[in-house]
C-alpha cells in the first residue's frame, strides 16, 4: 500500500491527495509549512514545530484550519496510519484556493496538507568528512521583507543559493546579510566554535529560530560550553576552530572549508562530535510518542 496523505481533514491514498491549480501555495507560495522528524517512534520537538507553525501563520496573516490539539492529533494520527517509526514529516498550510489575482481576501478556506515519509539530506559519508562550503552571491531576503524567521513556501532566495552550491560542486551555501554579516545556510543555521565557545548569528541577522538551533543551545548549557548569538563574518568562520550546520532534516553537520579556506584541520571538531553526541541521544530519548 502506497502512501497516506492527510489533506483538509481526510486521509487519503497517495495519488488522490491533490490540490488546486488555484491553490495560492502553487500560484505565489502564499503559504508557511514545517519539517518534523521521527525518531524511533517518537516525534521529536512536535510542540515546538507546532508553535512555529503558528507563529508563521500570525506573521503572515493566515488563521490555521486547527487548533493546537487538533493540529498535533492530525498529526499522529498521519504518521500512525503511514506506519512510520523513522521519518520526517511535511506539514504545509497555504492561504488556499482563490482566483488568480494577488488579493488574498477571497480565500476563505485554507488547506492543509501533512505527508509523513522518510528523508536522508546528505550521504552518511560526509557527516564524517564534514562539508565544504561556498559563499553564495544571493543574500538572504531583508527582515523587513518576508522575515526569514517565517518559514514561508517562498524558498526561492534559499533555492537560488543552492544552484549556487551545485554549479560550484559544494553540497551547501552560506547566505550573509545585506549588511555582510553571516545569516545561515540554505535549509540550515550555522555555528562556529573556538574554545569552549559556540557562536551563533541572532534571528535579527535573518535567520530561521530554528528548532535545532535550540536544542543545540540547551546541550551546550548542559556541556558547559558557552553559547553566544552574535552577529559575525565570513572572516570569523575562516578563522574558526570548527563550524557545523543543524537543521530538522540535516540534523548536525559538520563543516570543514568556506570558499576553500580550510576550517581547523579540515576535520569535524571536538566541540561540534560532543553536541552531536548529546543531540543523538536527545533524538532517541525526547519526543511524542506515536504507538502508545
Ligand atoms: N534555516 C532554514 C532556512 C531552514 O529552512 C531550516 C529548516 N530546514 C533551518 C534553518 C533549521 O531549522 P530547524 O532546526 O527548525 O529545522
Amino acid at each position: 500500500m502506497g502512501m497516506l496523505i492527510y489533506l483538509n481533514g481526510k486521509l487519503l491514498p497517495e495519488e488522490e491527495a491533490k490540490i488546486s491549480v488555484f491553490d495560492r501555495g502553487l500560484l505565489y507560495g502564499d503559504g508557511i509549512f514545517e519539517g518534523i522528524r521521527i525518531y524511533d517512534g517518537r516525534i521529536f520537538k512536535l510542540d515546538e514545530h507546532i508553535e512555529r507553525l503558528y507563529f508563521s501563520a500570525k506573521a503572515i496573516m493566515l488563521e490555521a484550519p486547527l487548533n493546537f490539539y487538533d493540529m498535533k492529533n492530525a498529526i499522529i494520527q498521519t504518521v500512525r496510519s503511514n506506519k512510520l517509526k523513522d521519518g520526517y514529516i511535511r506539514l504545509l498550510v497555504t492561504r488556499g484556493s482563490g482566483d488568480l489575482g494577488l488579493n488574498p481576501a477571497r480565500c476563505k478556506i485554507p488547506t492543509l496538507v501533512i505527508i509523513a515519509s522518510k528523508i536522508a539530506l546528505y550521504p552518511e559519508s560526509l557527516y564524517e568528512k564534514g562539508l565544504d562550503v561556498i559563499t553564495a552571491s544571493t543574500r538572504r531576503n531583508l527582515p523587513e521583507s518576508v522575515n526569514p524567521a517565517i518559514k514561508s513556501l517562498n524558498y526561492l532566495n534559499n533555492i537560488m543559493a543552492k544552484i549556487e552550491a551545485n554549479n560550484a560542486g559544494v553540497p551547501e551555501a552560506l547566505l550573509l546579510n545585506q549588511e555582510g554579516f553571516v545569516s545561515e545556510c540554505t535549509g540550515e543555521n550555522i555555528f562556529i566554535a573556538a574554545g569552549k565557545t559556540v557562536i551563533t548569528p541572532p534571528v535579527s541577522a535573518g535567520v530561521l529560530c530554528g528548532i535545532t538551533r535550540s536544542a543545540i543551545k540547551d546541550i551546550c548549557s548542559r556541556l558547559n560550553i558557552e553559547f553566544r548569538e552574535t552577529n559575525f563574518t565570513r572572516y570569523d568562520i575562516f578563522n574558526a576552530d570548527e563550524a557545523f550546520l543543524s537543521g530538522t532534516a540535516a540534523e548536525i553537520v559538520p563543516v570543514v572549508s568556506l570558499d576553500k579556506r580550510i576550517i581547523g584541520n579540515g576535520k569535524p571538531g571536538e566541540i561540534t562530535k560532543s553536541i552531536t553526541r548529546e543531540f543523538r541521544l536527545l533524538t532517541r530519548t525526547d519526543g511524542v510518542p506515536v504507538y502508545e
